[in-house]
């Protein structure tokens, strides 16, 4: 379940949970009594003064721990378990002594800006590489293995054409004789709080650095939100009410499936906020992970637009980014045609009423050269062979058909009808100006204007 931590408390669990596997080592050291209570179950409260006492005893063992943990007998196999995540990485050598797997040295490291972006996969191989170079006095020229709770390093050695930071690092790594093996991340645990900063392990308890009054913002609105709070209302009179959700301490949890999520209240800049969390502190990245991010912790409606809009509107972003779009070329004047009958521009006008006759287009078709112009009236939404056949008797029949002809995009001209009529029958080459851009054929807009104001 998720719960409202103290951050304190976040980093005694974790401390609890590295220094009980580092008792492993050390074989004098029975102070378990006092935080055998401290489990998951245990309240905050009760956890924080358990937790209290725990950690002093931990610090206690570290320090006795540091000169305890033994150096490494080569003639027994290497353990390497390593981790990573968008903050560092984590790592720890350990050996089989037939006694279950004994530490020897915990390694981790801070994750590199520039590394933060790169893939899963990347950083895991790089968890591995910086790992194997810290202890290659003791890995080098004996096998060993490797835990790594990603599995797609198990075929890092298959790979199909490496980038150039991937070959030099495999080429590094193959310079080690180990065998790889998968552990499941609920396995690994004392490389993933090596490799954690404790602000990630959830949004919730990372945010109470800087607003230790979140949670107390939260009861507060939930208990004003016109949505939530009757939820809550029910739940406290009788839990079944509601069996989608539940409540913790003031707060409003949904369930979905094993997981529940934080109902939000609407509340601008608490949900700003949690969107900040999910996006700005966990590196800028995209909408798609912000949201997936967003989703595994909080749920409040219309939250995918609001993170798309958080997103498209960070200034970060924004300002780092570079745009990716082709440069658009430069605009060319369109070539004057050498005499009448030359070049015709075509374009169609809607008159917005209807006319005695049943018309209310009108088809502006204007030579070029000359600037003659022949107005066709159509009725609303002429079809495309009705205006092949108002275009071949009221204008080719008079005035013979044009070499070329420069249209915008309209239905009707990009249809293949028009086309198989204007280049099969008369060889006329037909120009297009492009989408949305109907400055391009100026000449037919500005006599498109002048025969509204007329009409
Ligand atoms: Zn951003």
């Amino acid at each position: 379940m998720l719960t409202l931590l103290d951050d304190t408390t976040l980093v005694y669990r974790m401390l609890i949970g590295l220094g009980g596997l580092c008792e492993r080592g050390v074989s004098f050291f029975h102070l378990k009594s006092p935080t055998t209570q401290v489990d998951a179950r245990s309240s905050a409260r009760s956890i924080s003064s358990l937790a209290t006492i725990r950690l002093k005893l931990t610090l206690q063992t570290s320090i006795k721990l540091h000169s305890k943990l033994e150096m490494g007998y080569l003639k027994l196999t290497f353990v390497v378990t390593t981790d990573a995540s968008l903050y560092g990485i984590g790592a720890m050598l350990q050996q089989d002594d037939d006694d279950g797997l004994r530490p020897l040295e915990f390694y981790n490291k801070r994750m590199p800006s520039h590394k933060v972006v790169a893939s899963t996969y990347m950083r895991e191989l790089y968890a591995l590489r910086e790992a194997l170079d810290h202890w290659k006095h003791y890995l080098l020229g004996r096998p060993f293995k490797v835990f790594s709770d990603h599995e797609t390093l198990k075929w890092v050695q298959a790979q199909n054409n490496p980038s150039t930071t991937l070959t030099r690092w495999l080429h590094e790594i193959a310079l080690y004789d180990f065998e790889l093996k998968h552990k499941k991340g609920c396995y690994n645990r004392v490389a993933d709080a090596l490799s954690r900063h404790p602000e990630y392990m959830t949004c919730l308890m990372g945010s109470y650095d800087l607003r230790k009054n979140l949670k107390e913002e939260l009861v507060e609105y939930i208990a004003k939100d016109p949505e939530l709070s009757p939820i809550l209302e029910q739940i406290q009179f009788d839990p079944s009410n509601q069996p989608d959700f539940h409540e913790c301490k003031g707060l409003l949890f949904r369930r979905y499936g094993k997981y529940d999520r934080l109902c939000v209240p609407n509340h601008e800049p608490i949900r700003t906020h949690f969107l900040d969390l999910a996006h700005g502190w966990s590196g800028h990245f995209g909408f798609e992970k912000t949201y997936e991010s967003l989703l595994q912790k909080f749920v409040w409606p219309g939250m995918k637009e609001m993170a798309r809009k958080f997103v498209a509107e960070c200034e970060v972003c924004q300002r780092i980014k570079p745009s990716r779009q082709k440069s658009y070329g430069l605009l060319h004047p369109l070539p004057i045609p050498d005499g009448p009958g030359e070049s015709h521009s075509i374009d169609f006008t809607d008159m917005g009423k209807k006319s005695r006759n049943g018309y209310s287009q009108v088809m502006v078709i204007i030579d070029c050269f000359s600037k003659f112009l022949n107005l066709i009236p159509l009725p609303p939404h002429a079809p495309t062979d009705l205006v092949i056949k108002e275009f071949h008797k009221r204008y080719i029949m008079q005035c013979g058909p044009p070499k070329t002809l420069m249209s915008d995009r309209d239905t009707r001209f990009i249809s293949a009808d028009w086309k198989d009529f204007t280049y099969q029958n008369y060889d006329i080459k037909l120009k297009m100006t492009s989408d949305r851009h109907p400055e391009a054929n100026g000449l037919v807009e500005e006599v498109n204007q002048t025969v509204i104001q007329l009409l």
